[in-house]
This record gives structure tokens, C-alpha cells and sequence, in this order.
């Protein structure tokens, strides 16, 4: 299927909405970017993740550019981090994107005819799905036994994530101790990087630069990438020095750390650049935490009202919930008042909610989603199994938790569970509702582990 668009000829060969010049291409929407001239874009679908565009200059003679938009969500989503996009030699095109919209694309091309692929690339294993949910649970007769991988840490129903944006002063004064009274773990975005010359912008983390240390080596709150100097890049050797030279800031106030750490490109950004995201993501240890994220800055109006209305919701569905704040103060982007009156919501729903860091969360996410436990044995009053995340240990090093549930009582003090080496795990017991759930942590590595439940 082939598809004339822009003006004056536009040409749907399929049904869908035309969005200002553009049509609909499974979900893709292509335009001029901008443009009311000549020249006209078809595009077409050659393969799942694989679109042909072709320029049709006519009369025009001035540059362009096509814009792609990908679909995020749904069962035709794109993996936006592993797009690109190439000329007929094959050629790598540097394309323009907006730091917290990778899915939209803008490439400048001149006005000749000329054909461009937009691709999907790299390991497709890194995309497919994990093993299914009842790869994780076991579910033995001769014990009476449920064993699973809790769905969030220390089988909590829902995580929060609490983020700061743009290394502010008030995150060292108010947001970072208000947080420590109620025992929460932030996340804090900093632009690490040393005022520029010729820069309108200070840097406040240059100024408070042993202050961020202490903050780090403290270790109670998530130092995360919002790159050197939150002003996006123009090339490839900027993007690397952009989101580099915040990463090893980051790991030098960090050492032994996990060097895993979430990246926000940062909003109001642009970014050019010919690789991928994930080319960046993988070479500095970063996954995307740029969308997907509720502001609360006061101007958004009644949001501690809607903080608790996405809070109930999130743990009813048993899902992640992220919100990011700027600055903390009277007369700034969110009031103290307000601030505490949201972690007051999230304090009554503590029993429910695992507050984390970012990093925290996408690591337990990620290595439970990968893992499978398997049963290697059992008898009335043992169970032997292996668990196996397919994570990589050394940067998700965050613990999983395993529920275990039986048909009426299980007392903690009779259940032993110990590792591959013989050593004694702590088992606690749970609240759930009916029957009593035991609960113990366990590396994220493959593992054999053994349950005794005395008599
Ligand atoms: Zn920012």
C-alpha cells in the first residue's frame, strides 16, 4: 500500500483519520513538517517496524521536513528507543526528537526525490515479552503450597515513585529532609554539569555540588540522569557527552553502586541525533524515565485531590504510579503545605504502597518480569525450587520478594526456607486477606532454594 500525502494531494489508501496532512498508517501518522508548499511524503508500512517514506520535491526548492509520529501505546506501539532512520546508501539520518516525545520524529531532509526507511533495530529479544505470569508461580500439591514472585516488592499492591526535576536548591533544603520524616525515597534528576561560557543558565548543582555528595553517599534517596546541562544536543557527539558525562557524575558520588539509573532527557529539550535511544540507554547503564509521568507543580490546580484519586486507582490495578515535582517552597512551583499534603496521601496508603526510587522500581520490575520459578522437588514437608531472573545481577541488583500462601494456617516460626549454600533466609509473615502469607527476599540471580515446614 502506498499513500500520497501533503498538500495539495492527499491520497488515503487506507481507512483511518488524517491528522493536520497527515494519514494514518497503522497507528503512524507522516507530514511536511510545517509546510504548505509543493512537495508532498508518501509513506508505507514494508514490515512490522519498518516504514518507507519518499519525498516528492515538485517544484519546491527549500529544505523540509517529514515528521513521524509512532504510536506509544496499544498492540501497534513501536519501540520508539530502537528507531532510526536511513537514506537509500544506507546511510544514518540525523533526526530531531523532543526530550520526553521519542516517538515523534522530525527528519530534515532536502528537496529532492529521495527514499528514507524509519526502523525498528537491534535485538528483538530485548523487546518480546517475558515469560507469562504462570511462569512464576508454583503451585504444589504434595506441600499444599502457593509459591510466587510478589507483583512489587515486599508484596505491596502498588509503587510510587517520587521524582525532582533540575537539581534545585530547595530538593537539598525541603524536599530531601521533608521526605525523611516520613520515611520515603526520592528520586532526584540533577543536570551535573559545570555552567557553560556564554550560558544564561547557572548551574545550581555546581553550587551546591558537595551538598548532592552528601545526599549520595547518605543513600536514602535516587540520584538519577537529567543529563549535564538540560539544554538537549545538536549531534551525536553532544547527545554522548550530554547523557555521558551526568551518568559518571552520578556513578562517581555513587561508587559500588549499581550503575543503573533512570534518564529524563528533560522537558523543552531537543534532541539530534543519528543513533538510537537505546544506543545510550545500553552504553551508559540508563533506561527512559522521561514521559509517562504526572506533574504536581500548583498551577496544574487541586493536586493533592488528584494525587489521591491516581494513588487509589494504581493500587487497585497494582500498578506503578510516577510523579515529579520542581521546586519546593512558598511562593515556588509546589507549597510545602501542598507537598506534605501529598505524602500524607501516600502515608495513609503506606500498607498498600511501596515508595521507591525509580531505579528501585524499574529493577524489581524488570527482573521479576524476566524470571521464572521452576519446581524441582517436593514432599509433604519440603519444596525445592529455582528461580531464574534474566536480568543482568550487577546492575539489577534490587531483592524480589516470594509470597508463599496454604490453605489455612502457616506459622512463620515453623517454615524454613534456605538458600543453594545451606544459609537461613528470614521468612515474616504477611497480611493478606484469608489466608496467612510468609514472605522472604532472595537475590536476583538464579538460585536454588529450599522450603521446610516443620510438623
Ligand atoms: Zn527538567
Amino acid at each position: 500500500m502506498s499513500l500520497r500525502v501533503g498538500i495539495p494531494v492527499v491520497v488515503a489508501l487506507t481507512a483511518g483519520p488524517c491528522v493536520s496532512g497527515g494519514v494514518d498508517l497503522g497507528g503512524v501518522t507522516v507530514s511536511l513538517e510545517a509546510y504548505h508548499g509543493p512537495a508532498s511524503v508518501t509513506a508505507e508500512i514494508e514490515a512490522p517496524f519498518r516504514l518507507r517514506l519518499a519525498v516528492h520535491p515538485a517544484e519546491e526548492k527549500g529544505a523540509l521536513a517529514i515528521r513521524v509520529a509512532l504510536p506509544k501505546t496499544g498492540p501497534r506501539a513501536w519501540p520508539a528507543e530502537d528507531v532510526e532512520v536511513r537514506d537509500s546508501r544506507g546511510e544514518a539520518m540525523m533526526v530531531r526528537r523532543a526530550g520526553i516525545e521519542w516517538s515523534t520524529l522530525v527528519i530534515p531532509v532536502p528537496a529532492t526525490a529521495a527514499a528514507y526507511v524509519v526502523q525498528a533495530v537491534g535485538p528483538a529479544p530485548k523487546r518480546a515479552p517475558g515469560p507469562p505470569d504462570s511462569a512464576r508461580v508454583i503451585m504444589d500439591d504434595a506441600t499444599g503450597l502457593r509459591l510466587g514472585i510478589a507483583r512489587w516488592y515486599d508484596g505491596r499492591k502498588a509503587a510510587l515513585s517520587i521524582r525532582f526535576d533540575d537539581s534545585h536548591p530547595t530538593h537539598l533544603t525541603a524536599a530531601a529532609p521533608i521526605l525523611r520524616e516520613y520515611g520515603f525515597r526520592g528520586t532526584f534528576m540533577v543536570n551535573p554539569g559545570a555552567a557553560e561560557p556564554g550560558s544564561r543558565r547557572r548551574s545550581n548543582f555546581a553550587e551546591r555540588a558537595s551538598e548532592w555528595a552528601a545526599l549520595a553517599q547518605q543513600g536514602d534517596h535516587e540520584l538519577a540522569n537529567h543529563t549535564a546541562h538540560h539544554r538537549g544536543a545538536k549531534g551525536d557527539e553532544e547527545m554522548e557527552a550530554e547523557i555521558g558525562d551526568a551518568a559518571r557524575a552520578i556513578w562517581a558520588m555513587t561508587p559500588g553502586k549499581s550503575k543503573l539509573m533512570a534518564l529524563n532527557l528533560g522537558g523543552g529539550t531537543f534532541w539530534e541525533t543519528t543513533r538510537t535511544l537505546r544506543y545510550y540507554l545500553d552504553k551508559y547503564h540508563q533506561f527512559d524515565a522521561s514521559g509517562n509521568s504526572t506533574g504536581m507543580d500548583d498551577s496544574y490546580g487541586d493536586r493533592v485531590g488528584n494525587f489521591r484519586r491516581m494513588l487509589e486507582q494504581h493500587v487497585e490495578r497494582g500498578l506503578w504510579l510516577r510523579v515529579h515535582y520542581h521546586y519546593i517552597g512558598e511562593g515556588l512551583s509546589s507549597s510545602e503545605a501542598n507537598f506534605r499534603a501529598a505524602l500524607d496521601v501516600a502515608k495513609a496508603h503506606r500498607s498498600a504502597l511501596w515508595v521507591a526510587g525509580m531505579a528501585d522500581i524499574h529493577k524489581y520490575q524488570t527482573g521479576r518480569d524476566s524470571a521464572r520459578l521452576t519446581l524441582l522437588g517436593s514432599s509433604a514437608t519440603r519444596l525445592e525450587f529455582r528461580i531464574a531472573p534474566q536480568t543482568d545481577h550487577e546492575l539489577y541488583d534490587h531483592p524480589l520478594t516470594l509470597e508463599m500462601t496454604r490453605a489455612g494456617a502457616l506459622d512463620a516460626t515453623r517454615v524454613a526456607v534456605k538458600d543453594a549454600g545451606g544459609q537461613a533466609v528470614p521468612v515474616r509473615a504477611g497480611d493478606g486477606a484469608g489466608d496467612a502469607v510468609l514472605r522472604f527476599d532472595v537475590a536476583p540471580r538464579e538460585s536454588a532454594y529450599s522450603i521446610e515446614i516443620k510438623p
